[in-house]
């Protein structure tokens, strides 16, 4: 058994309704492949890169699970279609109904082509890591020598608004 730390993310309507409602039925989802042992609160967040589109939801999740990375990188790619991830006009950044990445799993380094673990955007971006911290703030992220919460901290101040959380009964209540 591994705890692996997913990040889930999205700023379209999905079948299931508006991103928390996404962000909801994912995480339920996620339960069928461990046990879902913590999750963060769902945070707004300022779009990263690509700035006209709409705000996102993002959490994170922490699971308990057997699969190996590879097996749960498979059965993360198929709820993101499952949800109606699109990725035939992607573009890096953009606008998607569901986005779930793996942030670090145990305390795994995984450096192959179609998976990096940690995640290799995990450390600059506050999205990510203020749920993260929220959950696991003295999670070590392998080969940083730094916490999720330190790596928090380093991040220049960025605008207000950039990342708040949200309250939200329908991520409550799943
Ligand atoms: P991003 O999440 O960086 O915005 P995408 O979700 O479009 O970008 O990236 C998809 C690809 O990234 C996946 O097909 C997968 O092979 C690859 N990938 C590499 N490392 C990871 C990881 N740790 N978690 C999820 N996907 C990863
Ligand atoms: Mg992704």
């Amino acid at each position: 058994m591994t705890i692996v730390y997913i990040g889930l993310g999205g700023n379209l309507p999905s079948i299931a309704g508006a991103p928390e409602a996404t962000l909801a039925s994912a995480a339920e989802r996620l339960a069928s492949l461990g046990r879902v042992v913590r999750r963060s609160r769902l945070y707004s967040t300022a779009p990263v890169g690509f700035a006209s589109q709409p705000r996102f939801v993002n959490a994170v999740v922490a699971l308990e699970t057997e699969l190996d990375p590879r097996a749960l990188l498979d059965a993360l790619l198929g709820i993101e279609r499952e949800f109606g991830r699109d990725r035939s006009f992607s573009v890096p950044n953009g606008p998607r109904t569901l986005d779930l990445d793996i942030l670090l799993y145990g305390t795994e380094v995984i450096y192959g082509t179609a998976l990096q673990v940690p995640h290799p955007r995990l450390t600059g971006r506050a999205f990510v890591l203020a749920p993260l911290s929220e959950i696991a703030p003295d999670e070590p992220v392998p080969g940083t020598g730094q916490t999720a919460r330190q790596l928090l901290e380093g991040l220049a101040a960025g605008e207000d608004d950039a990342v708040r959380p949200m309250e939200s009964a329908i991520w409550r209540a799943s």
